[in-house]
């Protein structure tokens, strides 16, 4: 690894397989195909980690992610994010380049996308089965059922099912708050497919999240999993019960700028630039970044008590409650810390530095 002069992402590579090897064996457990969301990390390098356990199959948000993806030799993927109209000239370009699916959830989208015959695209209609972000309300049947018409009308759309989005299970605090949820919206999702498997036997249901990828055993009526953040892992997920420190496979290095020891606490560079804003809390105490021990190649166990309690752009605060590890400290130091967020700092920091542990 490179000298580390600055704020920096690190990967460990053996963390990360194991998590997707991991993933990827329980989608063949229950018979369900993995499409990776890999907004999590936006990396060739860790596409190719996918691509060399058997995936060929990708979930993006974005039609220029799924540009820099096909660019590398990703040929089916989805763009799991509502279609921007105003992209229409790239969504033609990738659909002569790939296998592309996109999404609609309204009568307009998909009116505006028949209009163009060179676009050969599947596309999935967007399903809100309790979430409440994007997609038609899973009650909606005949709008539904409307979208279906229009979509197998066009001889150049495909229509190949449902897509959901339990994006509620990061409001859940354990484990069985995540499979409320989780049951529900199978349910609900089950029944709508049920409805229309007698007119297009052929439909799937695409759906996913990695709380419930990761908490769930029964995926029942579910044809495809959609998780990215399991590719990391993060503070939240640990929270949510999700997964164990032991499975957070990225971490941050911050050099220690500042030592004050009558606040036991030290000032980082690393702040919401890098980290990105978010927090866990409990008993009302934010923690932006969890420290772990460093063991000289890789991360280890957390250290009690000692945390990122604050962040402005470019400052972290760490709290230090150990006075013998407060005594010890100097600026130049490097500490490490877990995110909250991986997705949100990958997205912030860009940069990776891989380590082959
Ligand atoms: N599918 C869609 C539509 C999403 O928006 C996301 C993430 O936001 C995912 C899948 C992946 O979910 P997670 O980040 O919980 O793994």
């Amino acid at each position: 690894m490179l000298p580390l002069t600055g704020p920096s992402f690190l990967i460990d590579q053996s963390r990360t397989e194991r998590n997707i090897s991991r993933m990827l064996q329980k989608c063949e457990h229950h018979g369900v195909s993995l499409r990776p969301h890999f907004k999590t990390h936006q990396s060739l390098e860790v596409g190719r980690w996918f691509r060399n356990q058997g995936i060929d199959k990708i979930a993006v948000s974005s039609f220029s992610m799924a540009k820099f993806f096909a660019d590398d030799g990703w040929i089916d993927i989805t763009v799991a994010f509502p279609v921007n109209l105003l992209e229409i000239d790239l969504i033609v370009a990738l659909s002569k380049k790939v296998r592309l699916h996109i999404l609609a959830d309204n009568p307009d989208t998909v009116a505006f996308i028949t209009r163009y015959a060179e676009l050969k695209a599947g596309v999935m209609i967007e399903i809100d089965a309790g979430y409440g972000r994007s997609g038609i309300h899973v009650s909606k049947v005949s709008v539904i059922q409307e979208l279906a018409r229009m979509i197998e009308q066009s001889d150049h759309l495909r229509f190949e099912g449902f897509l959901s989005h339990a994006g509620n299970t990061y409001q859940a605090r354990n484990k069985m708050e995540v499979l409320a949820v989780h049951s529900s919206m199978l349910v609900q999702l089950n029944e709508l497919k049920s409805r229309f498997l007698i007119s297009y036997p052929d439909i799937i249901l695409s759906y996913g999240d990695t709380p419930t990828a990761s908490l769930a055993d029964d995926f029942g009526g579910i044809d495809e999993l959609r998780p990215g953040n399991f590719v990391f892992y993060d503070l939240m997920q640990q929270r949510i019960g999700s997964c164990s420190y032991d499975d957070i496979s990225v971490a941050m290095a911050c050099p220690v700028v500042g030592v004050y020891p009558d606040r036991e606490q030290v000032a980082v560079y690393g702040g919401g630039v890098h980290f990105s804003k978010e927090f866990v809390e409990s008993e009302g105490i934010r923690n932006y970044g969890q420290m772990v021990k460093w063991n000289g190649s890789t991360w280890g166990d957390i250290v009690a008590n000692c945390f990122l309690s604050g962040l402005s752009q470019e400052h972290g605060i760490v709290e230090i409650s150990d006075p013998m590890l407060l005594s010890k400290l100097k600026p130049g130091d490097l500490l490490y810390f877990l995110p909250v967020h991986s997705c949100m700092t990958a997205e912030a920091m860009r940069n990776y530095c891989t380590m082959f542990i």
